[in-house]
Order: C-alpha cells, then sequence, then structure tokens
C-alpha cells in the first residue's frame, strides 16, 4: 500500500485518462464553436485537442475511457468571483451572523462547497471568510468541492462595512479584532501588519471594505471609508508578496479612491457612474457585480429593516451600471455573494445578467474574465491544451442561450474538476470523486 495513502486514506486517485470525441467546444475568447473536436485529458490537464477527426488520441485507452460527446457541448468549468462559503451557512438570516461559531460554519461549509461544485463551479473566489484550512481540505481530497481563491478575513476600518457591531455596543475593539469575516484595523501601522498577517495565513489576495455596505449596521452605502494612507499601505504589502486588492465599492467616490491608489478590483460597483467606469477600463481593473444577492435578500427577507432599505437603493442601479462598465470596456467578471439560505440562487446570476448582457459577455465574466482576476489566465477559463481540465459537459449551447446554466438539473450533464468527473447527470460519464 501506498503508505502516503495509509496516512490520508481519502487521497484522490491518480485521475483516468479519458477522451471526449466528437465534441463541440465552447470557446468564451472567439466566441465560437470549434466542431468535432477530439479532446484527451490526462493527470488533470488538457493535453490534446484535434478536430482533423484524428483518431490517435483514443490509442491504449479503455472503452469505457472514451466519452462520445456527439450532440453535446463541452464548455470551460465555471468561476464565481465572490463568494462567502463561511457566512451563516445553514441559517435562515442575517441575524445569526454576529453569534455563529466559527466551527459551526466549518462544519457546514463542504455542504456549500458541494453545491457549488454540482452547478459547474469548478472555482470559487471567496471574498472574506474562507480558511485556508478548508481550501486545502479541498485540494488534498478530503472534502469535494472547487478549488478556491481567498482573501481570509477582509479589512475593515471602525465602524466601517466589517464592523458588526451595533449602535450601543460600547465595548472598544482593538487592532485586527475579528467581527464576522473582518478584522478591524485602523490606521497605516495595522493595515500593514494585517494585510501581511492574512498573506501569512494563506490569503491569496487581500479584500478591504473600502465603501459603506448594505448588511453592516452603523455605516451608510454612501460613506467612503479607509484613508489614502491606509489603503496605500495595504495595496504596498500585497504588491510586494505579488498579489492584489479588491475593495467593497459601491460609489464612484469610493472606487476612485481605490483605483487611484492601486487596487485592482472592485467588488458590486452598483453606483459606478461612466466617468469611473471609463477610469476603471482605462487602469485595467475588475468590476464583479453581484446582482443575485439583492434580488434574493429581497425576496427571502434576509435583511433586517436598515439593511433591507440600502438593499433596494443598490439593486435597482445594479443593472443599468454592470451593462455601462462592460460598454465601456471595463473587465466584468461574475460573482453572487450570497449568504445564508441563498446559496441556491448561485446560477440565477446568469439570468439576471442576460437581460442586459449577451451570452457571450456573461460566459465570458464567469470563465476567461474571472480568470484573469485569479492571475490563473494561463491555467484556467478555456478549453485549450495545456490548462488544467476544469470542464463542463453541456446538452445546448450556451453562446445561443446562457440561461441553460441556471437550469443545472436539465442542462449540466457532467462537471470534471482537474481532469476527475466530479458530477454526473449521463450514465455515459462515471464519477470519479465519491460526494
Ligand atoms: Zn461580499
Amino acid at each position: 500500500m501506498d503508505p502516503s495513502r495509509m496516512i490520508k486514506p481519502w487521497k484522490l486517485h491518480p485521475q483516468r485518462v479519458l477522451v471526449f470525441v466528437n465534441a463541440t467546444i465552447v470557446d468564451p475568447v472567439q466566441g465560437e464553436l470549434i466542431e468535432h473536436a477530439n479532446v484527451r485529458i490526462s493527470e488533470g490537464k488538457i493535453t490534446h485537442i484535434v478536430t482533423n477527426g484524428a483518431s490517435a488520441l483514443t490509442e491504449g485507452v479503455a472503452d469505457e475511457n472514451v466519452i462520445d460527446l456527439n450532440g453535446k457541448f463541452l464548455c470551460p468549468g465555471l468561476i464565481d468571483c465572490h463568494v462567502h462559503i463561511a457566512v451563516v451557512p445553514g441559517e435562515a438570516d442575517l441575524r445569526a451572523y454576529k453569534d455563529m461559531s466559527e466551527r459551526i460554519s466549518l462544519l457546514r461549509q463542504p455542504r456549500v462547497l458541494k453545491s457549488m461544485l454540482d452547478r459547474g463551479f469548478t472555482s470559487i473566489r471567496d471574498c472574506g471568510g474562507a480558511s485556508l484550512a478548508i481550501k486545502e481540505a479541498v485540494e488534498e481530497g478530503v472534502i469535494p468541492g472547487p478549488r478556491l481563491f481567498i482573501a481570509g478575513f477582509a479589512l475593515s476600518q471602525t465602524g466601517g462595512h466589517g464592523d458588526m457591531r451595533g449602535p450601543h455596543d460600547s465595548q472598544l475593539c482593538c487592532g485586527g479584532t475579528m467581527s464576522g469575516i473582518s478584522r478591524i484595523v485602523d490606521g497605516p501601522a495595522e493595515c500593514y501588519k494585517f494585510a501581511r498577517d492574512e498573506l501569512r495565513q494563506g490569503a491569496d489576495f487581500i479584500k478591504i471594505m473600502g465603501g459603506g455596505g448594505v448588511a453592516s449596521p452603523t455605516d451608510r452605502i454612501d460613506h467612503v471609508q479607509f484613508s489614502d494612507e491606509e489603503i496605500k499601505a495595504i495595496v504596498t504589502v500585497a504588491r510586494n508578496a505579488g498579489t492584489y486588492v479588491t475593495s467593497h465599492s459601491y460609489t464612484p467616490q469610493a472606487i476612485q479612491q481605490a483605483i487611484n491608489l492601486g487596487v485592482r478590483g472592485i467588488e458590486h460597483g452598483n453606483l459606478i457612474d461612466l466617468e469611473t467606469a471609463k477610469m476603471m477600463a482605462e487602469k485595467d481593473c475588475f468590476l464583479t457585480p453581484t446582482l443575485i444577492a439583492h434580488v434574493m435578500s429581497k425576496q427571502m427577507n434576509f435583511l433586517p429593516a436598515d439593511g433591507a432599505a440600502k438593499n433596494d437603493e443598490v439593486l435597482e442601479k445594479g443593472l443599468k451600471a454592470m451593462k455601462m462598465a462592460v460598454d465601456a470596456g471595463v473587465t466584468v467578471c461574475f460573482g453572487t455573494d450570497l449568504l445564508g439560505p441563498m446559496h441556491f440562487a448561485q446560477s440565477k446570476e446568469f439570468s439576471v445578467r442576460s437581460s442586459v448582457l449577451t451570452p457571450l459577455q456573461i460566459l465570458r465574466s464567469a470563465t476567461v474574465n474571472a480568470a484573469r482576476l485569479v492571475m490563473q489566465e494561463d491555467r484556467l477559463g478555456q478549453v485549450r491544451e495545456g490548462f488544467a481540465a476544469d470542464l463542463l459537459v453541456l446538452n445546448e449551447n450556451p453562446l445561443e442561450d446562457i440561461t441553460i446554466l441556471d437550469r443545472v438539473e436539465e442542462h449540466v450533464l457532467g462537471v470534471i474538476k482537474d481532469g476527475r468527473v466530479a458530477v454526473s447527470r449521463w450514465d455515459q460519464l462515471a464519477v470519479d470523486i465519491c460526494p
């Protein structure tokens, strides 16, 4: 017996060599279909793609590992760039946020991760709350889930979007105190220290609360948070470590402050104006709108009264803002930001966006654009030789109707992550990973 398997009996078995024949590849870069393609994957990678009918790819491959995709579509795995797997899974509303222990949350997170994989998300970017421990558990095969890119704790100022104390809570909180999914930091010195500490503890990027938010009790949406000096300190830390900062910002003022100081990503951005969108395009910044969160928060009465009023305001403007940003040339990514009981609606973001964007624009947001945001553009987001074998088998063309990705049970026949079939709804595709 392999001794490493004795120590870690959950270690995943090496990937089988799989060959898909007669596939129609969905290419989000060119916005085209590549027909009659044969695709060979092994050791987690796409090793060969041929379109000239050459049968050499199947040589030496067992029959059950040659899968005929005639009439089916092979699409890159999806990437959700704004999730919070740690925020009150299994609770009906946000009132549970202050009291939920990290242990309770952690035990429930595998369910959230598996459900995301089931929907076709092979990678996710957690914008606050997910730990290195859960990321490594997925990588090691302890639990199935999408590959994770994590922010660790988000950084917030006192009284900012990450500070969950109400106005009658007079308890002082000192530097770096954790509040929900955030750490409270004030002044450049604490910003340096705790940005560095997040990186030390495995953060792939740094998330800051650069403006007011919906779910926080004592700030307003139009507040600008953090001073220039504080943001500069955090940007310096991230840059020195070869990564980037992304900011929770809704208003033009908050967005402009952040991007002028070197912040690379903007989360939400619902209230952006044209001037600011143009600045973002010029600086090659990324915008990750999260519209479904606002739709569902309203439908499910998720927020307390003060949050609900703020939510209405940003929901109305968010769709128009996203369209304007895309038209201005901003790289827009797919995000959802669903909390608590709302994760089931993750794929509905595709339908919400389809009222203002084309299927290609939306598919790019969840594949190539997202891959660039997580700095994996050479590895993720495309069905291409040398790329990770993160693939979806679909029975309809998403470039024709993107909302098929929202009807998962009907249209997403298989989800392959790292060259292993993680989910199958089709008898021709055997599952490699036990749930
Ligand atoms: Zn968020």
